[in-house]
């Protein structure tokens, strides 16, 4: 990897001439808030996180004891699935930037498998990140390496990204979704959907072998999965901020990682995604696979979503249609 272009200079903003301009900035800066400096404080350490991340590693970290080939099929399946599909495709590209239309019921399965990846609610999630794209590598960002490279990999999920008021918080970056009662019934499911997974994980190992393939399935199934799709979505955060090459000159950081394309499901390209963020096709080259965009490919070619973003221009979308016609 390789940085292939100098990253670009933070600038502040400029120093109002009137008290108009000034008023727009300090109210600039009261949308962006909390930043990190607000956030970082011992009273708004986020425990159900601390604890919620911590027990995941310590479980997962038992893994090489409790391995069986079973349990790493059903681990990889899964892996994909709350990545890939859950993550990539639900939380990001359908629900945070709505870079598809599809029915109800197709978003909130996806949005279901999303919340099964262990990363938040998708309240939280999508009003995090699209903070993270209102303020990318600037104030109020809630994860950029400017920060601290570690900050921006895990630290960042140790305190609230609100700062007290997490309802003002959900409704000033997830409007929409706050709205919706039942994306406000899964925010009550989180807890209640991953311990009824460990528990069916369980019970399937052990109708088909045992307690022993009971315990492998949920260490590996359930928490090394857990942690290892956390990695992913976070070396997103981290590396595709820091290291790759440019396709764009955005205002940002973003980089496209090759690495991080591969272990993430094609969000590595993310310098492609900050510069046209809705496009639900993040590889613009061809050799930028991004495999979260052939399941979405297939979904279209099912009927199941349509309208699909994967056009950066008005006549880019013009040209794509010419080539495929609407029945
Ligand atoms: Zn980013
Ligand atoms: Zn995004």
């Amino acid at each position: 990897m390789s940085i292939a272009s100098p990253a670009p200079t933070f600038t502040e903003p400029e120093s109002p001439a009137s008290d108009k301009q000034e008023a727009t900035v300090k109210k600039r800066r009261k949308d962006v808030a909390p930043t990190t400096v607000d956030r970082r404080r011992f009273a708004n350490a986020s425990y159900w996180a601390i604890g919620w991340l911590t027990m995941a590693h310590l479980v997962a970290f038992t893994a090489p004891f409790y391995f069986t080939w079973e349990a790493l099929a059903v681990t990889l399946v899964l892996h994909w699935m709350t990545g890939s599909l859950g993550i990539c495709l639900g939380y990001h590209r359908l629900l945070t930037h709505t870079g598809m239309k599809t029915y109800s019921w197709v978003r909130y399965f996806f949005t279901t498998i999303g919340l099964l990846a262990g990363e938040g609610t998708p309240l939280d999630w999508v009003a995090d990140h699209r903070k993270h794209h209102a303020c990318s590598d600037q104030e109020g960002d809630p994860h950029t390496p400017r920060d601290g490279a570690i900050w921006s990999h895990v630290n960042w999920l140790t305190y609230h990204t609100h700062n007290g008021d997490r309802v003002a918080y959900l409704k000033r970056w997830a409007p929409d979704l706050y709205k919706e009662t039942g994306m406000r019934w899964l925010d009550i499911m989180f807890l209640p959907a991953h311990i009824a997974v460990t528990l069916i994980l369980f019970g399937i190992g052990y109708a088909w072998q045992g307690i022993d393939l009971g315990i492998s399935l949920v260490v590996w199934a359930m928490f090394l999965r857990l942690v290892t799709v956390l990695h992913a979505t976070w070396l997103v955060n981290s590396m595709s901020h820091m290291w790759g090459y440019r396709n764009y000159e955005t205002t940002d950081d973003s980089r496209n990682n090759w690495f991080v394309a591969i272990v993430a499901y094609g969000e590595g390209w993310h310098n492609n995604h900050h510069a046209y963020p809705r496009m639900a096709k993040h590889g613009h080259r061809w050799w930028e696979f991004d495999i979260t965009w052939q399941a979405i490919r297939l979904l279209r070619a099912c009927g199941l979503v349509w309208d699909v973003v994967d056009y950066r221009t008005a006549s880019e979308k013009k040209a794509s249609e010419q080539a495929t016609p609407a029945s």
